[in-house]
């Protein structure tokens, strides 16, 4: 399905500041103007759908029913085979209370470890979903894989950034460059094949 985005305001639907940040930054050349469910004080839904793509589409669907205006949602996640693929949809539930990844990557490495895996393989996977007011949803998803560095490396990024490495280089996701994250990563991937069936005819920035 595609749907052209002629609107120009998107919400992105997230109350997550890493994400909302990403986000902005690649929709940035696009003559939009971008605010977020955090700003509009909207409400966090229940996220209880069992993939990705289902959460995503909670979470668009809810911030553009209540803003009457399209809304974008990332949900997306980090899965480590040794521990068959967790934290996987809990990966934000791992460093509650405090929103601690510190501790949330010590979990993992515990599990891991517990595990007694030599498997270092794990991958992040990204869904988007774009909803209307009108409740038309379009959703796409990205994954890419990488192994797992530990002790974590990097204060760059987000959440897991710094004990994921992506196959074929040596820095985690907290030491690169955001500019070349944003251009590699599982968010990327499912960004462009959203701009390939939504934004092709959206206004650019000059
Ligand atoms: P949710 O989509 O809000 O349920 O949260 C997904 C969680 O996955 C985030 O809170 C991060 O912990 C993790 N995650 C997703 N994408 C990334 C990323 O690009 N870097 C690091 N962690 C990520």
């Amino acid at each position: 399905m595609t749907r052209g985005f002629k609107e120009d305001t998107l919400i992105v639907a997230s109350h997550n500041q890493g994400k909302v940040r990403e986000i902005a930054a690649l929709l940035a050349p696009y003559d939009l103007s971008v605010t977020s469910a955090s700003a509009l004080n909207l409400d966090e839904p229940i996220e209880d759908g069992d993939n990705y793509i289902a959460n995503a589409a909670i979470k668009a669907k809810a911030a553009a029913m209540a803003a009457g205006m399209p809304a974008l949602s990332d949900d997306s996640g980090f899965e480590v085979k040794a521990i068959n693929g967790d934290p996987g949809l809990y990966s934000a539930r791992w460093a509650k209370p405090d929103n601690n990844f510190s501790v949330a990557m010590q979990k993992v490495h515990d599990a891991i470890i517990e595990s007694g895996s030599a498997d270092r393989s794990c991958r992040f996977i990204c869904a988007l979903a774009l909803c209307w007011p009108d409740g038309e949803i379009i959703t796409t998803e990205g994954i890419i894989e990488g192994s797992y560095v530990w002790p974590p490396r990097g204060t760059r990024g987000f959440g897991y950034d710094p004990m994921f490495q992506l196959n074929g280089y040596d820095q985690t996701f907290g030491e690169v460059d955001p500019d070349w994250k944003h251009s590699v990563s599982h968010r990327a991937i499912a960004f462009q094949k959203l701009i390939d069936l939504c934004f092709q005819e959206t206004p650019r920035r000059s």
